[in-house]
């Protein structure tokens, strides 16, 4: 197996700076030892214009037989690799990946204590694998380095043999990738990437392969399209790590949706068609929706309340100010969203009996968690549009299934309203990080659906002006379970 990372330059920025970014001299031929076998690193040129550096893993078979690792899927000699292995058919590329790591593990990092400044820089690179073994063929091998800034993805498919052309391509493609990259970047992504369109069964799936795909995945695993198949592969579908790590990755998409603000597009009714009038500035949207679920929870008579997808905390302040709220309960994905709840509410500064009243809880509500048991009522506040639409059961059983509130109350952007928004153009979501908005109608099916299966009632409520032809812009449902006691009776079931 071998790999080849090449690079341009020019007298005063030469080439060879490669050799200081692989920390591997340019000049000499160097071999490392590793667990599979012997890993050579050598440069077939290096001038100041052109360097390349090769990796060539001579895998060790008696190694690998002794890990039980003799056999490729299916376990069929697959003769177009046979030319780069030595008639080794059983060398996957997931081992050159594993030496990739080692061999180039500062590299890796992007770390380079003699030029600091070099990892920085994207380098105009040319990156080689002669016979990558990819399941699902060129086309997932675009898929997955399309994404990644490359200028140009080249996935020619590798005939079986070249003798008999009749045998049809293998499972092998020659990768070729050109762009300006940094180099660390181009390494981890291979470090990635190669183990996923391998596909073969990896022996050292442990716990730890989350924190390596993680830390490997920085920067830009998170927003990849591609994520979910990339880490389910990675971590040869053990389903347990998989979901650790897409909560993870969850997390950090997150945080890096965050420098936006949630509320923005929905606050700019500021700067509304009424405002612009110099009629009455109007009440910004996000206030006249917290306004509107207080107002449905008093009605309820909730006393003990959660507010899932919580976010920046306005809304657990709101109902910190209302003294009819014992107990308030902020519920978020996002530890970004909750440090600035915590701020806002100076948690840290607050007096023994208002803080007793309110707490902050990290988690998805995706999944079940026994903490939500409880309560009186539920608030999801312009939340369910950022799960994606798959994953809406799953919240739904959590919330309405699980935690079982007597009162749920359910707010969401009315899609039909979007055509009022002057700053919004046709066809855009209010937020990008918004999968899906709604039509009144949609909302309604969604929550008839969600009261006939949990057996619970539903009224719905206009938030904001209620548009003759369009509707309000938020639309509310309160849900009411009829079994499940008054809060003033305690606990619920
Ligand atoms: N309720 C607030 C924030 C709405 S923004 C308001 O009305 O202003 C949506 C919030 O849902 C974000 O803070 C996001 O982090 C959170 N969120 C998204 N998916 C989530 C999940 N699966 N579990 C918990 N919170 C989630």
């Amino acid at each position: 197996m071998f790999l080849t990372v090449g690079t341009t330059g020019t007298p005063e920025k030469p080439a060879t700076d490669l050799g200081f970014l692989l920390h591997k001299h340019p000049g000499r031929a160097q071999s490392f030892s590793t667990s599979h076998g012997t890993a050579h690193v050598l440069y077939p040129e290096a001038t100041a214009e052109r360097c390349t550096a090769a990796l060539l893993l001579e895998v060790d078979p008696v190694a690998l037989v002794r890990r039980g690792q003799g056999k490729g899927r299916g376990g069929a000699p697959d003769a177009a690799l046979a030319q780069y292995v030595n008639d080794r058919p059983y060398a996957a590329s997931s081992l050159l990946a594993v030496a990739l790591g080692s061999v180039f593990r500062t590299a890796l990092k992007g770390q380079c204590a003699a030029r600091p400044e070099l990892p920085e820089q994207p380098l105009p690179l040319r990156v080689e694998i002669p016979a990558l073994p990819a399941r699902g063929g060129s086309e997932l091998v675009h898929r997955l380095f399309g994404p990644l800034g490359w200028a140009s993805v080249t996935a020619e498919p590798v005939p079986l043999d070249g003798q008999f052309p009749e045998w049809g391509d293998s499972r092998y493609v020659r990768l070729v990738l050109e762009g300006e990259v940094r180099l660390a970047d181009a390494l981890r992504q291979l470090y990635v990437l190669l183990p996923v369109l391998d596909d073969a069964k990896h022996y050292w799936v442990a716990p730890d392969e989350v924190d390596k795909l993680l830390r490997a995945g920085d920067g830009w695993l998170a927003g990849h399209p591609e994520h979910r198949l990339i880490t389910a592969r990675y971590l040869s579908r053990r389903w347990g790590l998989t979901r650790d790590a897409m909560e993870r990755l969850e997390l950090v998409r997150l945080a890096e949706a965050d420098g936006s603000d949630v509320e923005d597009i929905d606050n700019a009714v500021d700067d509304g068609p009424e405002g612009a009038d110099g009629t009455a500035k109007p009440v910004p949207l996000a206030a006249q929706r917290r306004e509107a679920v207080l107002a449905a929870l008093h009605e309820a008579g909730a006393q003990r309340v959660l507010d899932l997808g919580c976010g920046q905390g306005q809304l657990v302040q709101a109902l910190l100010a209302d003294p009819v709220f014992t107990e308030i309960v902020g519920v978020d994905v996002s530890v970004k969203a909750l440090t600035v709840a915590a701020r806002r509410l100076r948690l840290d500064r607050m007096g023994e009996r208002q803080s007793s009243r309110v707490r902050l809880l990290q988690g998805s509500l995706a999944y079940t968690d026994k903490r939500l048991a409880g309560y009186d009522a539920a608030v999801l506040s312009e939340v369910i549009e950022h799960l994606d639409l798959p994953r809406l059961p799953a919240l739904e059983y959590a919330v309405f299934g699980s935690a079982r509130p007597r009162t749920v109350v359910v707010t969401t952007p009315n899609v039909e309203y979007n055509v009022r928004w002057e700053s919004l153009p046709a066809g855009h979501v209010r937020h990008r990080d918004h999968r899906f908005e709604w039509t009144r109608e949609e909302f309604r099916t969604w929550s008839a659906g969600i009261a006939g299966r949990y057996g619970y009632s539903v009224a719905y409520v206009p938030v904001g002006e209620d548009d003759p032809e369009v509707g309000p812009p938020t639309q509310m449902a309160v849900f009411t379970h009829p079994a499940t006691g008054t809060p003033k009776e305690g606990k619920a079931a």
